[in-house]
């Protein structure tokens, strides 16, 4: 039994089911479940370990693997959901209650302080949480091969980065989280119809205007940067519906990837 059920908080479970997340029937009781897992040791705690796909990449994976249910009771700000006890309280906030609460209960065995690393933002010192949400990839895995026999190819200076740091991260490469959620950058340059959702991947300036609906105003757009390009909308091409750029910008790295071809504008001249 759990200690806390969120869906007596309006938080719907979900489950992974090949890979992706889907919501748990109506007639379908969540289940919770002891697994064994190579990230958890003997040696280091209690040896047993709450995982929660949400909130960290070992859970999510394992959650993947094990088709455990997938809880999200925390919004975008780090507040838990309104419809908790502690609704709208910071996360960490949220802590003492939660303990207190067990406490009231006699739920709990111990409260104690661990000293440990945590993650906080390096601007204002506010404390991170990893927090899974759909983000936009590019499927490098699937040039793998390539990828690794090209690195061959290279004259690396110095020598030892070929087999080393550089060939060491193509071996164990995996899909690039490619977006970013920044007021500013370069534009992920997808557009998706209001109307009958389809995405159109955008290839050139020349494109970006013959499909704007406003033809002036992307002739006029001399900065195409987030978020000044977000103010041009696209002519659907399946159902002439008006298509919108989604929000996302590139990783840095995909410029600083780009430079190579993009100093000789390739591949328009
Ligand atoms: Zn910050
Ligand atoms: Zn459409």
């Amino acid at each position: 039994e759990a200690l806390y059920e969120p869906s007596e908080w309006g938080v719907a479970p979900l489950r992974f089911q090949g890979g992706r997340l889907v919501a748990v029937g109506d007639g379908e009781a969540p289940q919770r479940r002891v697994i064994a897992a190579p990230f958890v040791s003997m040696t280091e705690g209690t040896g047993v370990v709450h995982v929660a796909p949400a909130f960290g990449a070992d859970d999510f994976e394992i959650g993947k693997e094990e088709g455990l249910l997938f809880y999200q009771p925390v919004d975008l700000r780090g507040e838990m959901m309104g419809d908790s006890p502690f609704g709208g309280r910071f996360v960490k906030d949220a802590d003492p209650l939660l303990l207190d609460d067990l406490e009231q209960r006699r739920l709990l065995l111990r409260r104690d302080t661990i000293h440990h690393t945590y993650p906080f933002c390096w601007r204002c010192d506010t404390p991170l949480l990893y927090y899974a949400k759909p983000s936009w990839y590019i499927r490098t895995t699937q040039v793998k091969e390539r990828l690794l026999s090209g690195n061959d190819e290279i004259g690396w200076h110095p020598e030892h980065i070929k087999s080393g740091r550089f060939g060491d991260w193509l071996a164990h490469n995996i899909d690039w989280a490619l977006s970013r959620e920044r007021y500013w950058g370069t534009p992920l340059p997808l557009w998706r119809c209001g109307s009958c959702e389809h995405v159109e991947c955008v290839g050139s300036l020349a494109e970006l205007r013959e499909m704007a609906t406003d033809r002036r105003a992307a002739k006029a757009l001399t900065d195409l940067h987030r978020p000044f390009v977000d103010a041009i909308e696209l002519r659907c091409p399946a159902c002439s519906g008006t298509m919108r750029r989604l929000p996302e910008v590139l990783d840095a790295w995909f410029d600083s990837g780009a430079m190579p071809y993009a100093q000789w504008h390739y591949p328009f001249e």
